[in-house]
C-alpha cells in the first residue's frame, strides 16, 4: 500500500498557545502531504511502492540511484513528521511534565539532573544550521543520547548517509522554520523552550521500550 498522511491524534488548535493552529493545519495538511505525495509518486510502479516508508529509509543503499535522494527527502519527511505528531500532546493533557519509570532512569544516567538533558537537547537543535531535527535516540545497549540530522533525515539511514548517532530515535522536534516561524519568527530557542510544554512522555515511554 502506498504511503498515506496519518491523521493528527488531536486538534490542530489543541497545542496552543504553544504551538499555533495555523501552523499545524499548513505543516500536517501541506508539508507532511507533500512528503507523503512526493515519495509515493517517485516509488510509483517499481518494486519499492509497498515497502513501509521505516524500512524505505533504513535501506536507502538498496534502491536504485536515481531514486535514493527523493526516498530519503519523503519517506524520511513522512517518517519523522508521523513520529513528531505522535509524541506531542495537549499541555497538561498528556503533554509537559517530566518522563517517568525506566526511561527516566535512563535519562538521569546519561545526563544526570532532566534539566541538564533538556538543555542539552536545545543545543542540539539550536546548533542544527538550517533546517533539520534534533533527536534522543536509543542504543543497542537502551542507554539514550541526543543527535541531530540535517533536512529530513533520521537516524535510522545510518550514520554513514544521515550522520547522527545511528540510534533508534524515541523523541525528535522539527527545527524547520515551517515548525515555528508564524508564531515565533526567526526565535527558534524560544520554539524550542516551550515546545517541552507538549512532549508526550508516556508515549516516548513506549517508544523506548520498543
Ligand atoms: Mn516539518
Amino acid at each position: 500500500m502506498p504511503m498515506t498522511l496519518p491523521p493528527l491524534p488531536y486538534a490542530s488548535d489543541a497545542l496552543e498557545p504553544f504551538i499555533d493552529s495555523q501552523t499545524m493545519q499548513i505543516h500536517h495538511g501541506k508539508h507532511h502531504q507533500a512528503y507523503v505525495t512526493n515519495a509515493n509518486k517517485a516509488l510509483e510502479g517499481t518494486k519499492w511502492a509497498d515497502v513501509p516508508a521505516e524500512d524505505l529509509i533504513r535501506r536507502l543503499a538498496e534502491l536504485p540511484e536515481d531514486k535514493r535522494t527523493a526516498v530519503r527527502n519523503n519517506a524520511g519527511g513522512h517518517v519523522n513528521h508521523s513520529m513528531f505528531w505522535q509524541i506531542m500532546a495537549p499541555a497538561g493533557k498528556g503533554g509537559g511534565g517530566e518522563p517517568s519509570g525506566a526511561l527516566a532512569d535512563a535519562i538521569r544516567k546519561s545526563w544526570g539532573e532532566f534539566s541538564h538533558f533538556k538543555e542539552e537537547f536545545q543545543k542540539a537543535g539550536m546548533g542544527r544550521f538550517g533546517s533539520g531535527w534534533a533527536w534522543l535516540c536509543v542504543a543497542p545497549d537502551n542507554s539514550v543520547q541526543i543527535c541531530s540530522t540535517a533536512n529530513q533525515d533520521n537516524p535510522t539511514m545510518g550514520k554513514d548517509i544521515a550522520g547522527g548517532c545511528g540510534g533508534r530515535p524515541i523523541l525528535g522536534v522539527d527545527v524547520w522554520e515551517h515548525a515555528y516561524y508564524l508564531k515565533y519568527k526567526n526565535l527558534r530557542a524560544d520554539y524550542l523552550a516551550a515546545w517541552w510544554n507538549v512532549v508526550n512522555w508516556g508515549k516516548v515511554a513506549e517508544l523506548y521500550k520498543g
